[in-house]
C-alpha cells in the first residue's frame, strides 16, 4: 500500500477511511484524487530528479569549463598542444560519464 500523509501537518493517513477529515488538523482529503495528501514518494522522487540534474549540470559544465582552461593554458604552454589535448580527454570524459548517467536513468525509469 502507498504510503500517504496529510497535506497540511504529515499525518499519517494509512488505515483512515477513502475520504474524510485528518483527526490531527481537520484538513480534508480523498484517498481517490490525492487532494489534500502529499505523497511522501513523490516529494522524494522529486528531490532525487533536481539532485541528479544538478550532477549532470555540474558535469557538463565543469567539462566545459575545464575545456575552456585549457584552452587558455594552450596560449602560454610551450606545447601548445598538450593542454588541449588533456582538456580535451577531461572533458569528453565528463560528458561521456553525463550522458551514461542519464541513459541509466532513463533505463530505470522505463522499467517502472
Ligand atoms: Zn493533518
Amino acid at each position: 500500500m502507498q504510503p500517504m500523509i496529510c497535506g497540511k501537518c504529515g499525518y499519517d493517513l494509512r488505515g483512515l477511511p477513502e475520504r474524510g477529515g485528518c483527526p490531527e488538523c481537520g484538513n480534508t482529503y480523498d484517498k481517490n484524487n490525492f487532494s489534500g495528501i502529499a505523497k511522501p514518494d513523490n516529494i522524494y522522487r522529486k528531490s532525487e530528479t533536481i539532485a541528479f540534474w544538478l550532477k549532470i549540470l555540474t558535469l557538463v559544465f565543469g567539462g566545459i569549463v575545464i575545456m575552456g582552461c585549457s584552452g587558455v593554458l594552450s596560449l602560454f604552454a610551450v606545447n601548445p598542444q598538450k593542454p588541449l589535448i588533456t582538456g580535451g580527454v577531461i572533458c569528453c570524459m565528463m560528458m561521456l560519464i553525463a550522458i551514461a548517467m542519464i541513459t541509466l536513468k532513463w533505463i530505470e525509469d522505463r522499467e517502472e
